[in-house]
């Protein structure tokens, strides 16, 4: 059936073990676990060959436990430069068979399938000839197993149903029967919380995972949006916002000669935060940071960020940015922007477990759903004054500029982030 197998998704195997046992004979069909630091016990196995994982050896396992379980294990100092150098390796072997859309890490990567390359036969060639090219680019033990789906998601899943050097082809219409032998906590995105939240909901099985109605899954995700998205990729649609590894959303906007004053300043810093936080959600993410900017009139400029706990909704990210803003003026402000960064999807993070966050997401969620609906004004947090209260003024919601003035100068991006970075 054409148009079935869009993603391929390529995942090394024991991927830092078998360029060890690539380059150094002597560690082949041993067990080999590799570790940071040498000489020391209080340490453990960052990465550990199939022979060690065999001795139930695996990334996490402590060196005296590794010992124990497997005493043959051969003990290696990690080298990190190597294996940069066998990624690089990788991506030109991969490049040579499928374009590399992201490079997820330094052993995970996939491409995008084109539409005559979507049928079992193609796709499965395609594979076959990256399997190839790995070998000839970095030699025959550096091994990956390649999964083959309708969506990242599903060919990620893919990549585990076969492990060393596998291939697999998952459609749809095997769903769920073909994953009836994984944990739900092997599915990308369903992390130990997760797990213990679906449970809570009866569900402990992938098969039940798959019987739940849309409705149901917006209940147990607490959000409408990562629900819709959870029956989406299930049933392997391809989703537009995930492809595309976006690392921050901003805006910024620059103040009409009225509004630069320390406290207007404020106002439209956290109106340009309402907006960065609707189209983060929209993109499907929450923030791991946040960072807020100020340019004042003679150059001056002034910037402060901090952590967050992937925040999602409206009225946490004004609590933050209502700290983060400055006790005192700092100069006529002239421009200000907020940054949301460390993005992660969210289906990819920890999902906020008591109720009370539950509900302000869905709230969130609500108040971006009537803004789409009804535009951005009809409803808007009142949470800015609560903030306000900490901050040396209050004024008047009144004074915030009328959405034509803003409009104007406003400059709302997505941005991306080196992965270097
Ligand atoms: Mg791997």
């Amino acid at each position: 059936m054409p148009g079935l197998f869009r993603y391929l998704f390529i995942d090394m195997n024991s991927f830092f073990a078998s360029v060890e046992q690539q380059v150094q004979p002597a560690l082949r069909g041993k067990p080999v676990g590799i570790v940071p630091i040498d000489g020391t016990d209080a340490t453990c196995c960052i990465a550990a060959s199939y022979e060690a994982k065999a001795c139930g050896v695996k990334t996490g396992t402590s060196v005296p436990e590794a010992r124990r379980r497997c005493p043959q294990i051969q003990l290696t100092l990690a080298r990190p430069r190597l294996y940069v150098q066998f990624h690089h390796r990788i991506i030109r072997a991969v490049e040579s068979a499928l374009h590399v859309e992201q490079v997820c890490s330094i052993d995970e990567m996939y491409g995008r399938l084109m539409s005559n390359e979507r049928s079992p036969q193609q796709a499965a060639a395609i594979a076959e000839r990256i399997k190839r090219a790995i070998a000839a680019e970095c030699g025959p033990h550096v091994r990956c197993s390649i999964g083959i789906g309708p969506n990242i998601w599903l060919s990620k899943i893919a990549t585990d149903l076969q492990k060393p050097d596998g291939l697999v082809l998952l459609s749809i219409d095997e769903l769920p029967a073909r994953l009836s032998e994984l944990k739900l906590t092997d599915l990308p995105g369903v992390g130990r919380n997760m797990a213990v939240r679906l449970a809570a909901h009866g569900i402990t099985t992938v098969e039940q995972l798959w019987s739940l109605r849309e409705s149901q899954l917006h209940r147990i995700w607490a959000s409408r949006v990562l629900g819709s998205i959870w029956y989406a990729q299930m049933r392997g649609e391809a989703l537009p916002y995930r492809p595309t590894q976006r690392r921050s959303v901003s805006h910024s906007h620059v103040l009409a000669p009225r509004l630069r004053t320390h406290e207007l300043a404020y106002q439209v810093m956290i109106r340009m935060l309402h907006k960065a936080a609707r189209r983060m959600r929209r993109l499907g993410y929450c923030a791991g940071a946040m960072s807020i900017y100020v340019r004042c009139e003679g150059g001056r400029r002034w910037e402060t960020g901090c952590d967050l706990s992937h925040a999602y909704d409206t009225l946490t990210l004004v609590h933050h940015a209502a700290r983060l803003w400055p006790a005192h003026p700092i100069g006529a402000p002239m421009k200000v922007a907020v940054v949301l960064l460390k993005l992660e999807t969210m289906t990819g993070c920890a999902l906020p477990l008591f109720e009370p966050q539950r509900r302000m997401n869905r709230l969130a969620e609500t108040m971006d759903a009537i803004a789409w609906r009804f535009g951005r004004d009809a409803v808007f947090s009142g949470a800015m004054f609560a903030a306000r209260g900490s901050a040396p003024t209050r004024i008047s919601f009144t004074q915030v500029p009328d959405d034509a003035e803003f409009d104007s100068a406003d400059v709302g991006y997505v941005g991306e982030v080196a992965p270097s970075s």
